[in-house]
Protein backbone atom coordinates (compact mmCIF):
# COMPACT_ATOMS: atom_id res chain seq x y z
CA UNK A 1 0.00 0.00 0.00
CA UNK A 2 1.13 3.37 -0.64
CA UNK A 3 1.72 6.10 2.01
CA UNK A 4 -0.31 9.22 1.73
CA UNK A 5 2.27 12.23 1.24
CA UNK A 6 1.82 15.66 1.35
CA UNK A 7 4.72 18.28 0.30
CA UNK A 8 4.96 21.85 1.33
CA UNK A 9 6.16 24.17 -2.01
CA UNK A 10 6.87 27.41 0.45
CA UNK A 11 7.98 28.55 -3.67
CA UNK A 12 10.16 32.19 -2.86
CA UNK A 13 8.76 32.60 0.70
CA UNK A 14 10.17 32.84 4.33
CA UNK A 15 13.63 33.55 5.19
CA UNK A 16 15.58 31.55 7.26
CA UNK A 17 14.13 33.11 10.84
CA UNK A 18 10.52 32.55 9.16
CA UNK A 19 11.48 29.07 8.26
CA UNK A 20 12.68 28.21 11.68
CA UNK A 21 9.51 29.32 13.33
CA UNK A 22 7.11 27.48 11.45
CA UNK A 23 8.84 24.09 11.92
CA UNK A 24 9.07 24.88 15.53
CA UNK A 25 5.11 25.53 15.78
CA UNK A 26 4.55 23.24 13.63
CA UNK A 27 5.64 20.42 15.30
CA UNK A 28 3.94 22.17 18.62
CA UNK A 29 0.81 21.52 16.47
CA UNK A 30 1.28 18.05 14.90
CA UNK A 31 1.73 14.94 16.81
CA UNK A 32 5.91 13.13 15.92
CA UNK A 33 4.23 9.91 14.26
CA UNK A 34 1.97 10.66 11.25
CA UNK A 35 0.15 8.48 9.08
CA UNK A 36 1.39 10.41 6.34
CA UNK A 37 4.70 11.71 5.11
CA UNK A 38 5.63 14.87 5.06
CA UNK A 39 7.78 16.73 2.87
CA UNK A 40 8.92 20.76 3.14
CA UNK A 41 10.42 22.18 0.36
CA UNK A 42 11.96 25.65 0.96
CA UNK A 43 13.92 27.78 -0.43
CA UNK A 44 17.96 27.09 -0.73
CA UNK A 45 18.86 29.66 1.68
CA UNK A 46 16.95 27.73 4.69
CA UNK A 47 17.50 24.31 3.55
CA UNK A 48 20.57 23.68 5.89
CA UNK A 49 18.99 25.36 8.45
CA UNK A 50 15.83 23.23 8.00
CA UNK A 51 18.20 20.09 7.94
CA UNK A 52 19.09 20.29 11.04
CA UNK A 53 16.23 21.31 12.58
CA UNK A 54 13.67 18.43 10.70
CA UNK A 55 16.44 15.93 12.22
CA UNK A 56 14.50 12.88 14.32
CA UNK A 57 11.23 14.69 13.53
CA UNK A 58 10.50 12.73 10.74
CA UNK A 59 9.53 15.59 8.69
CA UNK A 60 11.55 15.23 5.06
CA UNK A 61 13.26 18.24 2.98
CA UNK A 62 12.95 18.86 -0.54
CA UNK A 63 14.22 21.79 -2.44
CA UNK A 64 11.97 23.57 -5.56
CA UNK A 65 14.69 23.01 -8.11
CA UNK A 66 18.05 21.94 -9.13
CA UNK A 67 20.75 22.24 -11.96
CA UNK A 68 21.60 18.83 -13.77
CA UNK A 69 25.46 18.10 -13.50
CA UNK A 70 27.57 17.67 -10.33
CA UNK A 71 29.48 21.22 -10.70
CA UNK A 72 30.40 23.73 -13.13
CA UNK A 73 31.00 26.95 -14.65
CA UNK A 74 26.80 27.41 -14.28
CA UNK A 75 26.48 31.08 -12.51
CA UNK A 76 23.52 30.83 -9.75
CA UNK A 77 22.88 27.37 -9.91
CA UNK A 78 22.30 24.61 -7.70
CA UNK A 79 23.40 20.77 -7.90
CA UNK A 80 22.21 17.77 -6.93
CA UNK A 81 25.52 17.09 -5.12
CA UNK A 82 25.36 19.99 -3.29
CA UNK A 83 21.51 19.18 -2.58
CA UNK A 84 22.65 15.63 -0.97
CA UNK A 85 25.30 16.87 0.95
CA UNK A 86 22.81 18.99 3.46
CA UNK A 87 20.20 16.01 3.80
CA UNK A 88 17.66 17.13 1.11
CA UNK A 89 16.08 13.93 -0.16
CA UNK A 90 12.94 15.50 -2.45
CA UNK A 91 13.45 17.89 -5.58
CA UNK A 92 10.16 19.28 -7.13
CA UNK A 93 11.31 19.35 -11.00
CA UNK A 94 9.10 20.65 -14.12
CA UNK A 95 6.98 22.77 -11.82
CA UNK A 96 4.56 25.33 -14.18
CA UNK A 97 6.18 28.47 -11.88
CA UNK A 98 9.60 27.68 -13.38
CA UNK A 99 8.06 26.23 -16.79
CA UNK A 100 6.08 29.43 -16.98
CA UNK A 101 8.51 32.11 -15.90
CA UNK A 102 12.05 30.66 -16.40
CA UNK A 103 11.36 29.07 -19.43
CA UNK A 104 11.67 25.10 -18.47
CA UNK A 105 11.05 22.84 -20.81
CA UNK A 106 10.89 18.98 -21.49
CA UNK A 107 14.99 18.51 -22.12
CA UNK A 108 16.00 20.40 -19.76
CA UNK A 109 13.32 18.88 -17.39
CA UNK A 110 14.53 15.08 -17.84
CA UNK A 111 18.22 15.77 -17.57
CA UNK A 112 17.10 17.04 -14.26
CA UNK A 113 14.95 14.39 -13.40
CA UNK A 114 17.67 11.76 -14.65
CA UNK A 115 20.41 13.89 -12.46
CA UNK A 116 18.36 13.43 -9.65
CA UNK A 117 17.34 9.83 -9.89
CA UNK A 118 21.68 9.07 -10.26
CA UNK A 119 21.85 10.71 -7.12
CA UNK A 120 19.02 8.97 -5.23
CA UNK A 121 16.99 11.83 -4.64
CA UNK A 122 12.93 11.54 -5.42
CA UNK A 123 12.25 14.18 -7.63
CA UNK A 124 8.27 15.44 -7.66
CA UNK A 125 7.99 15.70 -11.05
CA UNK A 126 5.04 18.13 -11.48
CA UNK A 127 2.75 18.00 -14.56
CA UNK A 128 -0.46 19.45 -15.39
CA UNK A 129 -2.21 21.27 -18.26
CA UNK A 130 -3.14 25.25 -18.56
CA UNK A 131 -6.71 26.88 -18.69
CA UNK A 132 -6.62 27.24 -22.81
CA UNK A 133 -5.43 22.96 -23.16
CA UNK A 134 -8.62 22.12 -20.54
CA UNK A 135 -10.77 24.03 -22.52
CA UNK A 136 -9.51 22.63 -25.61
CA UNK A 137 -10.04 19.02 -24.18
CA UNK A 138 -6.19 18.12 -24.29
CA UNK A 139 -5.92 17.37 -21.01
CA UNK A 140 -4.70 13.82 -21.45
CA UNK A 141 -2.99 14.74 -24.72
CA UNK A 142 -0.61 17.02 -22.77
CA UNK A 143 -0.17 15.36 -19.92
CA UNK A 144 1.22 12.64 -21.99
CA UNK A 145 3.34 14.84 -24.04
CA UNK A 146 4.84 16.21 -20.50
CA UNK A 147 5.02 12.72 -18.80
CA UNK A 148 7.14 11.35 -22.09
CA UNK A 149 9.34 14.36 -22.62
CA UNK A 150 10.41 14.19 -18.90
CA UNK A 151 10.90 10.36 -18.62
CA UNK A 152 11.42 9.01 -22.29
CA UNK A 153 15.04 7.78 -22.55
CA UNK A 154 15.78 7.31 -19.21
CA UNK A 155 17.29 3.98 -18.12
CA UNK A 156 14.12 2.62 -15.85
CA UNK A 157 14.25 -0.67 -17.00
CA UNK A 158 13.85 -1.83 -12.68
CA UNK A 159 10.36 0.27 -13.25
CA UNK A 160 10.02 3.86 -11.65
CA UNK A 161 8.59 2.25 -8.11
CA UNK A 162 9.27 4.70 -5.46
CA UNK A 163 12.03 6.25 -7.15
CA UNK A 164 9.56 9.09 -8.35
CA UNK A 165 6.61 11.05 -7.44
CA UNK A 166 4.48 12.70 -9.41
CA UNK A 167 2.30 16.03 -9.40
CA UNK A 168 -1.05 16.13 -11.05
CA UNK A 169 -1.17 19.81 -11.00
CA UNK A 170 -3.83 21.56 -13.01
CA UNK A 171 -2.17 24.94 -14.02
CA UNK A 172 -6.07 27.21 -13.66
CA UNK A 173 -6.03 25.45 -10.10
CA UNK A 174 -2.73 26.62 -9.14
CA UNK A 175 -2.88 30.22 -6.62
CA UNK A 176 -6.54 30.67 -7.67
CA UNK A 177 -8.71 29.44 -4.82
CA UNK A 178 -10.50 27.03 -7.82
CA UNK A 179 -9.83 23.83 -7.38
CA UNK A 180 -9.93 20.72 -9.74
CA UNK A 181 -12.80 18.18 -9.11
CA UNK A 182 -11.60 15.60 -7.15
CA UNK A 183 -12.82 12.72 -9.32
CA UNK A 184 -11.63 14.84 -12.58
CA UNK A 185 -7.98 15.00 -10.78
CA UNK A 186 -8.58 10.83 -9.78
CA UNK A 187 -9.28 10.17 -13.57
CA UNK A 188 -6.12 12.15 -14.74
CA UNK A 189 -3.82 10.21 -12.00
CA UNK A 190 -5.18 7.02 -13.03
CA UNK A 191 -4.28 8.12 -16.80
CA UNK A 192 -0.88 8.95 -15.67
CA UNK A 193 -0.75 5.41 -13.77
CA UNK A 194 -1.96 3.48 -16.92
CA UNK A 195 0.46 5.58 -19.48
CA UNK A 196 3.04 4.32 -17.21
CA UNK A 197 2.55 1.04 -17.27
CA UNK A 198 1.58 1.38 -20.89
CA UNK A 199 5.56 2.54 -21.42
CA UNK A 200 7.11 -0.13 -19.76
CA UNK A 201 7.68 1.60 -16.40
CA UNK A 202 6.07 -0.59 -14.33
CA UNK A 203 5.55 -1.94 -11.46
CA UNK A 204 3.55 1.52 -11.10
CA UNK A 205 1.69 0.11 -7.91
CA UNK A 206 4.26 1.87 -5.95
CA UNK A 207 4.47 5.18 -7.83
CA UNK A 208 2.37 8.01 -5.57
CA UNK A 209 0.87 10.40 -7.73
CA UNK A 210 -0.55 13.64 -5.74
CA UNK A 211 -3.01 16.29 -6.52
CA UNK A 212 -1.39 19.85 -6.60
CA UNK A 213 -4.15 23.18 -6.95
CA UNK A 214 -6.04 25.07 -4.53
CA UNK A 215 -5.67 22.66 -1.42
CA UNK A 216 -7.10 23.58 1.99
CA UNK A 217 -8.00 21.55 4.68
CA UNK A 218 -11.65 22.32 3.99
CA UNK A 219 -11.23 19.95 0.85
CA UNK A 220 -8.17 18.02 1.01
CA UNK A 221 -9.88 14.73 1.33
CA UNK A 222 -11.91 14.55 -1.41
CA UNK A 223 -8.98 14.48 -3.18
CA UNK A 224 -7.03 12.10 -0.87
CA UNK A 225 -9.58 10.17 -0.51
CA UNK A 226 -9.85 8.85 -4.63
CA UNK A 227 -8.77 5.78 -5.52
CA UNK A 228 -5.54 6.57 -7.23
CA UNK A 229 -4.12 9.96 -5.32
CA UNK A 230 -1.75 9.40 -2.81
CA UNK A 231 -1.55 12.58 -1.14
CA UNK A 232 -1.46 16.79 -2.26
CA UNK A 233 1.13 19.01 -3.29
CA UNK A 234 0.21 22.45 -1.17
CA UNK A 235 1.68 26.67 -2.11
CA UNK A 236 -0.68 29.08 -0.26
CA UNK A 237 -1.85 26.36 2.36
CA UNK A 238 1.89 25.72 3.35
CA UNK A 239 3.04 29.02 4.67
CA UNK A 240 1.16 29.14 7.88
CA UNK A 241 1.93 26.30 10.49
CA UNK A 242 -1.83 26.24 11.73
CA UNK A 243 -2.80 25.55 8.60
CA UNK A 244 -0.40 23.22 7.17
CA UNK A 245 -0.98 21.30 10.54
CA UNK A 246 -4.92 21.99 9.75
CA UNK A 247 -4.19 20.06 6.51
CA UNK A 248 -2.26 17.06 8.46
CA UNK A 249 -4.89 16.57 10.55
CA UNK A 250 -7.52 16.83 7.97
CA UNK A 251 -5.55 13.67 6.14
CA UNK A 252 -5.03 11.97 9.03
CA UNK A 253 -8.87 12.17 10.48
CA UNK A 254 -10.79 11.80 7.10
CA UNK A 255 -7.95 11.59 4.53
CA UNK A 256 -7.92 8.01 3.35
CA UNK A 257 -4.42 7.22 5.33
C1 LIG B 1 1.80 24.81 -6.06
O1 LIG B 1 2.42 25.86 -6.15
O2 LIG B 1 2.32 23.74 -6.40
C2 LIG B 1 0.43 24.85 -5.56
C3 LIG B 1 -0.30 23.77 -5.63
O3 LIG B 1 0.00 26.06 -5.07
P1 LIG B 1 -1.42 26.34 -4.34
O4 LIG B 1 -1.63 25.26 -3.30
O5 LIG B 1 -1.25 27.69 -3.72
O6 LIG B 1 -2.47 26.29 -5.38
Amino acid sequence: MRKKMLVANWKMYKTRKEAAEFVRHFLQETEAQQPVEIVICAPFTALADLAVLLKDSGLRLGAQNMYWPDEGAFTGEISPLMLKEIGVGYVLIGHSERRRYFGEEETLIRKKVAAALAHGLKPVLCVGEDEKERHAGRTGEVIQEQLWGALDGLDLKDGLGEKIVLAYEPVWAIGTGTPARGRDADAVAGLIRSLLLKKGYGPVEGVRILYGGSVQAGNIAEFTTQKEIDGALVGGSSLAAADFAALVKAMSDRGGT
